[in-house]
């Protein structure tokens, strides 16, 4: 892989606070860690899409907004907030701030891109990183632990213990949930005996 890790972490050091940076740093290791123990043909490509996978969380309304007109995404996504946008829009702010890995690696964008929400349909790489940024090192909260276990198991009963956790976690503070998200939920909940 031709790309400078260097260069990318000085990249995201400017884009986000310090204990975000942190946070990426655990998912790249988590992403490669669960790679390996499925046997995802590319590790080090499920590492660097960990690594980028927030690089978009602390932008501004107005740079969300830009690249939804910009690239013609549905306006109705505007009603949403950043924490859809980071991952649904801000794949395109990756794409454009990192045009040799978009060109190289499209899978990584398309992960960035759902790893809030999931889809109906997710990749072996899609569900590393929504998994990894759940049960990364540094995450602590009530059912990590179950999380980390299930996920040293099966890939899609760790999407569906996710999903499940996050729709019940909106629901209870009485936030709209965004329709993919419930997709992901009918569509792995199965997974979770
Ligand atoms: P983070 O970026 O590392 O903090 O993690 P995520 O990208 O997975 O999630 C960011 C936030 O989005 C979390 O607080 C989730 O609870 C929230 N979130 C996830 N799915 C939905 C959804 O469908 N609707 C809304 N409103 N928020 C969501
Ligand atoms: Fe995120
Ligand atoms: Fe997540
Ligand atoms: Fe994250």
């Amino acid at each position: 892989m031709n790309i400078n890790r260097e260069e990318i972490l000085q990249k995201l050091r400017l884009q986000v606070k310090a204990s975000r940076f942190k946070h990426c740093l655990g998912v790249e290791k988590a992403a490669q860690e669960l790679a390996e123990r499925f046997g995802y043909e590319r590790p080090e490509v499920a590492a660097l899409a960990g690594l980028l996978h927030d690089y978009a969380k602390e932008q501004d309304q107005s740079e969300y907004f830009r690249l939804i007109d910009q690239y013609g995404l549905d306006s109705e996504l505007k009603k949403w907030n950043s924490s859809v946008w980071h991952g649904y829009v801000g794949w395109l702010k990756v794409k454009e701030d990192f045009p040799e890995i978009a060109e190289e690696y499209p899978e990584i964008l398309r992960a960035i891109e759902i790893h809030t929400v999931g889809s109906g349909l997710m990749t072996m790489l899609d569900k590393i990183v929504y998994v990894a940024d759940y049960i990364e090192e540094n995450r602590d909260f009530d059912g990590v632990e179950k999380a980390r276990k299930i996920a040293n198991q099966s890939l899609d009963a760790a999407v569906a213990y996710e999903t499940a956790h996050t729709v019940e976690f909106l629901a209870h503070k009485q936030v709209p949930i965004f329709p993919q998200t419930i997709e992901t939920y009918n569509a792995y909940i199965s997974a979770l005996e």
